[in-house]
């Protein structure tokens, strides 16, 4: 059994940005505006909070995206580390659900594969995994074609003794958790717009991605959005985010970028909000000091390894 210091303890004081007082998202004027948590309560508490920034149409989109995200992709992860949970009764127990791999395909991806028993756990019986996309860095900044795709990769880290337990065999495998990818991206989005809007002002920028953010389709998503392709190494803190302005042909964006669970040694996201409008010399730094959010207890870096996704031995 890992010891896990939970609940996480964070100890990085509140950030409460001036209310902006109008839609962040749509630009709405109304009197039901509520205060934006730039990074969810769920996954940092009142870390960065944005009062007066959202309409409650917007609302249902970022509570959507980030719901897939807090409730279901992270859920068991989240849940043993004692994250932040926005008052809802935290749960009791979580179904392990083992399958065993009937065919693989060719590059070792699993194409079939049969359940053989659903077990019924208590949450700190779950194993220890965390599961994220990783990307390429955005096409803008590194002048790919707006139309090419993208290579993506899962990133998979976890508790090996934990994960080999409900995991015996070779070709066994338990279902980890529901990936919705455009909720993910949603979500990255959501928190940078929201962050470089906190951080700029509101119409510092061209947003590129609200109409993304309020459920519409981003059809060019990874000229904006993108993960380094080398991943760092673990720090020892929860998350860390930034703001940067660089100058592509002639054009200065603003970009944030974004390492959520820095001490697992997930990616560190870059998401291009949108052009800025406002003069360069305005700005206090074209490159912001990286802001963290830090935990009091040491969290636990080196016990979850990584996984081969391929390998069959755990299936998504
Ligand atoms: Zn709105």
């Amino acid at each position: 059994m890992v010891t896990i210091q939970a609940p996480v303890e964070i100890v990085t004081p509140p950030k409460r940005y001036p209310a902006v007082g109008r839609c962040v998202y749509c630009g709405a004027f109304s009197n039901n505006l509520t205060k934006e948590h730039i990074i969810a309560h769920g996954l940092a508490g009142n870390s960065l909070v944005l009062p007066k920034a959202s309409c409650t149409s917007c609302q249902d989109h970022t509570r959507r995206a980030e719901n897939a995200c807090l409730r279901h992709l992270w859920w068991p992860f989240r849940t043993r580390l004692g994250f932040p949970s926005s008052g809802k009764q935290t749960p009791t127990d979580f179904l392990v659900r083992q399958m065993k791999v009937t065919k693989l395909n060719d590059d070792g991806s699993i194409e079939g594969y049969d359940k053989t028993a659903e077990l019924k756990v208590e949450p700190t019986e779950f194993p220890l995994l965390f599961l994220t996309y990783k990307f390429e860095l955005p096409g803008l900044i590194i002048g790919r074609d707006p139309n090419a795709g993208i290579n993506i990769e899962l990133m998979l880290r976890h508790n090996e003794s934990e994960t080999r337990k409900y995991i015996p065999n070779d070709k066994d495998g338990i279902r980890i958790a529901p990936m919705d990818k455009d909720s993910f991206l949603r979500m990255l989005c959501k928190i940078a717009h929201a962050y470089a809007t906190a951080e700029l002002g509101f119409g510092s920028f061209r947003p590129e991605l609200a109409d993304f953010i309020r459920g519409k389709i981003l059809s060019q998503a990874w000229h904006w959005i993108g993960s380094d392709t080398v991943t760092p190494a673990p720090e020892q803190r929860l998350h860390d985010i930034k703001w940067s302005a660089p100058t592509v042909d002639g054009h200065t964006y603003v970009v944030v970028s974004l390492r959520l669970f820095s001490f697992i040694g997930a990616p560190r996201y870059h998401i291009v909000v949108g052009e800025l409008t406002r003069p360069i010399a305005q700005l206090p730094f074209l490159d912001q000091p990286l802001y963290t959010i830090d935990v009091k207890a040491p969290l636990p870096l080196g016990e979850l390894v990584q996984i081969d996704t391929r390998s069959g031995a755990a299936a998504i």
